[in-house]
């Protein structure tokens, strides 16, 4: 299983398979886990990608996820209440 991560200050992104956690090799910053799924994001094309980023440089630190999900699906973590 794949885990999309994305730098919400330099956009840029990461595809990990273990790490629960990242940081941006670019600038340091805490990647942020992309709420869709691996298999989704590489049937995505550039300019839906690029959407994507631009949402999650556009979000505030408290609406984002910094940890992938654990594989029981865990919606606390995920920040949906918060
Ligand atoms: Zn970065």
């Amino acid at each position: 299983m794949m885990y999309v991560f994305i730098c919400p200050k330099c956009a840029k992104t990461r595809m990990v398979s273990l790490q629960r956690q990242l940081s941006c090799s670019a600038c340091g910053r805490s990647m942020a886990n992309c709420e869709i799924d691996f298999t989704d994001w590489i049937r995505l094309d550039e300019s839906q990608r690029q959407k994507m980023i631009y949402v999650y440089s556009h979000t505030e630190d408290k609406n984002l996820c910094f940890f992938r999900p654990m594989p029981v699906y865990n919606r606390w973590e995920r920040n949906y209440f918060c």
